[in-house]
């Protein structure tokens, strides 16, 4: 076997190869499945390899099989890059290799945890006694938040659900607007209480929900009720009237939750900060560090006011277990056992960014939205669907042939975005929205730069222009 050194090195030489590339390389994979499987797919060996020539093929099966999420022109989706300290701190989080469930065993894991739970709290403007979660992802930060919610709204009622489960508990009900992410929905599957019990409730013409359709909602049952709200929706990014709504819910006795996947970082711009006024009094929060804090992968963060409903949902009591006492034991708050010690590339970002490096990616995100939207809905045949209030918006590619319908300017909009992303300058993706078809902007990544843009721009001017793309 080489030298653990000579292995690692490899490693970094192929990271660094592949984030050169990002700026010249295309965007989009350039294997097909097929082909990954036909490099990929070997019949288990009964004999192993040399790592060095594990990791070298595997980077050469894999080549043209990445996306280039990690650049600045990748736009799809909500996909965040990772800053330089947080990636150095993923790698580091491997080698550590600790299990982050208890302070016992990752005593440095379980410290920073605390740490970057506390600054992160104080960075969203969440209430300082509120407790929070490292998941792995947003979803996994619902499901932690919402299982909280569940455990407080039935104890008030008189039903302990961690022992009496869910038959026969009074029913939980669940209002969201229509446009609320899948991830909620799948929260409540696997907390038993069903993708019934949500309530779709409908938005305004800004995706946003209205005092009057909430309080009609509210009044229409006594049940145990969750309310969700919008801080960032996927499609425009719109935020929920927090300050008018939030108090309702209270007044009603429901619990609110809000989806802030990536939209809860406004709250670190000053420049933003004002649309999620009134956030701070909900009862639990869930986001994600690897969306706008660019952290790598693996990262969701749940926030819970009740610390109390948090850690009843989701603590383990285990005689085997070997708690200090000294330190937080992340694994009480989460609903994993081993587990990824995510406190440090959160610590990392944080600490590299500082309140106005924050600040600053927020705001150059926006600002890039902004001008990608315009520059692209200044070519001719595309229309602003939706103008970025943040960093998401929207464009539709027009059918311009005279007699054309909506469904071909939606026919349209497709083919565009595929052409676009096969043409390998930037990728989008698309959505439905209002209806309609529309290809989303999503800018979320420190790497992306007014140069990005203009690239971007110009490739889509560039192929409107050409006859490569049928109208
Ligand atoms: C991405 C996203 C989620 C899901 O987050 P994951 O980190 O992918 O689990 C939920 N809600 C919104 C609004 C999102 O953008």
């Amino acid at each position: 076997m080489p030298p653990i050194d000579e292995i690692l090195l490899r490693a970094q030489r192929h990271a660094t190869q592949f984030l050169d590339s990002l700026d010249t390389g295309p965007v989009g994979a350039t294997a097909t499945i097929a082909q990954l499987r036909g490099r990929l797919d070997l019949p288990v060996a009964d004999r192993g390899v040399n790592a060095i020539e594990v990791i070298d093929e595997l980077v050469a099966a894999t080549q043209g099989g990445h996306l280039g999420s990690a650049g600045g022109r990748f736009f799809a989706w909500v996909i965040g890059g990772a800053l330089p300290s947080a990636l150095a701190a993923d790698w580091l989080v491997s080698t550590w290799d600790n299990n982050a469930a208890m302070a016992a065993c990752a005593p440095a894991a379980a410290v920073v945890e605390e740490i970057a739970g506390r600054w992160v709290k104080e960075i969203l403007g969440l209430p300082r006694s509120a407790s929070f979660a490292f998941t792995t992802g947003c979803q996994m930060a619902h499901t932690t938040c919402l299982a909280a919610a569940r455990h407080a709204l039935l104890r008030d009622r008189g039903w302990n659900v961690e022992v009496d489960g869910l038959s026969g508990a009074p029913p939980v009900r669940v209002l969201a607007t229509e446009q609320h992410h899948g991830s909620v929905t799948r929260a409540l599957r696997i907390l038993g209480l069903g993708s019934r019990c949500l309530e779709p409730l409908a938005t305004d013409a800004t995706s946003r929900l209205t005092a009057a359709t909430l309080r009609e909602a509210l009044r229409r049952s006594a049940a145990p009720t969750i309310v969700v709200l919008d801080a960032g929706d996927l499609n425009v990014g719109a935020f929920d009237p927090f300050a008018e709504l939030v108090p309702l819910a209270k007044a009603a006795g429901a619990w609110v939750h809000v989806d802030g996947a990536f939209g809860l970082w406004a709250r670190a711009s000053p420049q933003y900060r004002h649309m999620a006024a009134g956030i701070e009094a909900a009862d639990s929060w869930a986001t994600d560090a690897h969306k706008w804090l660019n952290t790598p992968k693996d990262i969701g963060i749940a926030v819970v006011a009740d610390a109390q409903a948090h850690k009843a949902a989701m603590a383990i009591d285990a005689s085997y277990l070997s708690s200090t006492g000294e330190a937080r034991d992340p694994m009480d708050w989460t609903p994993d056992w081993t587990r990824r010690a995510r406190g440090f590339p959160v610590y990392a970002a944080l600490r590299e960014l500082g309140r106005d490096g924050l600040a600053g990616l927020i705001d150059r995100c926006c600002e890039h939205a902004g001008a990608l939207a315009a520059g692209l809905a200044a070519l001719p045949g595309v229309e602003l669907v939706a103008r970025p209030v943040l960093n998401q918006g929207l464009v539709r590619f027009l059918d311009e042939r005279a007699q054309a319908n909506q469904r071909d300017h939606d026919e349209r909009t497709d083919r565009m975005i595929d052409a676009i992303n096969r043409e390998g300058t930037a990728f989008f993706s698309g959505t439905t929205w209002m209806g309609r078809r529309a290809m989303r902007i999503s800018v979320v990544n420190w790497r992306t730069t007014a140069r990005d843009i203009e690239r971007t721009i110009g490739a889509v001017a560039g192929l409107l222009g050409s006859a490569g793309v049928r109208p």
